[in-house]
């Protein structure tokens, strides 16, 4: 480990998905941590233009492009000369896991992040994880892997950031409960008998976050939330009872942890994931911030709602999955990127990515303690069986 000229520890990053919205917002955080984060390698997948400049800023030692096509796109002949360029998904396990890494930035969307998380903790690294995905597929044995590589994983993703800081305020056998936010979404108040014609171009219009187009339309259906439900169970090791959610509209609060004797502990900061991210990276430590802060010199109004299981209908899935585990997440996951997938088409309309998701779960081959590699298949199978379904749908 290397050290800045004021002495201070550098730490190396290996940022899978660094033209995502988690990714552009991690290289601002490295930007402004004056020498102590550095890049040691980027991944992207399509974007290869930004992650051109990418490089001239940061000048890793690595850079994956995971899609080949979009690789043999690009002109790379102006590479600084101390970046080595890997085309292809295999090289995100080697990055993953190269010696001078630090930290990993799980910062891919969707399944696809799995196969980095899971080379990051088998080398034992530290995981900033922001793939919820990773967790909601392979849960159970991404934890023991993770338990027995002596690999930690810290949350990035802002509800299970602020329980990782709120549960430090008492012992486990103090708690009661965790408590996540949910903004609710574009749709929180829309006539639910008119929310089968919602344009794709409304479902992403997120009212407090800016992120990637997946998760923003997992925010709308509130299946997001139905996610972080899955990802808090394994990441904290919580039964699926001790999980709630509140509506709470202005993203302000980002979850909360209920103690015993009635506390409730709660992380608050204007939305910017600047914060969440910058904690993971120097976690145990706290650093100054270009996150926003608060100006206390304005109003501020915070709003609790509880959800209304019939617009929120995503959220008992996700309970569902949380209480089932085996193979539960894996299926739930597919068939949602599937759905969403189709709905981003225009194939399926936006009131029917839950029912797809359902669907596909209730007649799934549940088995409890199941392989890394019938994740695999059946998160293929389930995304097989959304097309079906669709198909059966407009037929
Ligand atoms: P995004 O769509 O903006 O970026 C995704 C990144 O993954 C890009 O760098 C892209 O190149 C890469 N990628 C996409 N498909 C890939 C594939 N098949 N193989 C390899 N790389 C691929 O997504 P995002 O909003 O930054 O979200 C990233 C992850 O962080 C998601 O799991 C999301 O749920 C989670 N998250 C995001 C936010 C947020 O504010 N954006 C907040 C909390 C959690
Ligand atoms: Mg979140």
């Amino acid at each position: 480990m290397s050290q800045t000229a004021e002495g201070q520890k550098v730490r190396w990053i290996a940022l899978l998905g660094s033209t995502g919205s988690i990714g552009r917002n991690t290289l601002e955080v490295i930007a402004a941590s004056e020498g102590r984060l550095k890049v040691l390698a980027l991944t992207a997948h399509r974007n290869t233009r930004l992650l051109k400049a990418q490089i001239q800023q940061f000048r890793p030692h690595y850079v994956v492009v995971t899609d080949p096509e979009a690789a043999a796109r690009q002109d790379w002949s102006d590479l600084p000369p101390q970046t080595q360029l890997k085309v292809g998904h295999d090289y995100l396990a080697e990055v993953a896991s190269l010696p001078e890494v630090d930290i990993v930035v799980a910062a891919i969307v969707g399944r696809a992040g799995l196969e980095g998380t899971w080379a990051a903790l088998e080398a034992g690294k530290t995981v900033a994880l922001a793939n919820k995905e990773s967790l909601v597929v392979a849960g159970p044995l991404v934890t023991r892997l993770a338990a027995q590589r002596g690999g930690r994983l810290l949350p990035v993703d802002s509800e299970h950031s602020a329980v990782f800081q709120a549960l430090q305020a008492g012992r486990r056998d103090e708690v009661r409960r965790v408590v996540l936010t949910a903004s609710g979404g574009p749709f929180r108040t829309y006539p639910l008998d008119r929310l089968h014609q919602v344009t794709v171009q409304e479902a992403l219009a997120h009212p407090t976050w800016n992120m990637g187009p997946k998760i923003t339309i997992d925010s709308a259906t509130l299946m997001n939330k139905a996610l972080e439900i899955i990802e808090a169970r394994w990441l904290f090791d919580l039964a699926a009872h001790q999980i709630g959610v509140v509506i709470h509209p202005q993203s302000v609060v980002h979850s909360m942890v209920e103690y015993i004797d009635g506390s409730v502990i709660a992380q608050m900061s204007p939305p910017d994931m600047r914060l969440p991210i910058q904690y993971a990276l120097f976690w145990p430590d706290r650093q100054p911030s270009v996150a926003r802060q608060f100006d206390w010199s304005e109003a501020y109004c915070l709003e609790f709602y509880p959800p209304d299981p019939e617009r929120h209908e995503a959220l008992e899935l996700g309970l569902e999955v949380a209480r089932q585990g085996g193979t539960a997440g894996a299926v739930l996951n597919g068939a949602n990127e599937a759905a969403v997938a189709a709905f981003l088409a225009g194939k399926i309309p936006f009131t029917q990515i839950v029912p797809a998701c359902r669907a596909v779960l209730e007649h799934h081959p549940f088995d409890p303690n199941p392989s890394l590699e019938t994740l695999v298949r059946l998160d293929r199978w389930a995304r097989e069986e959304v097309t079906r379904w669709a198909c059966s749908k407009t037929a």
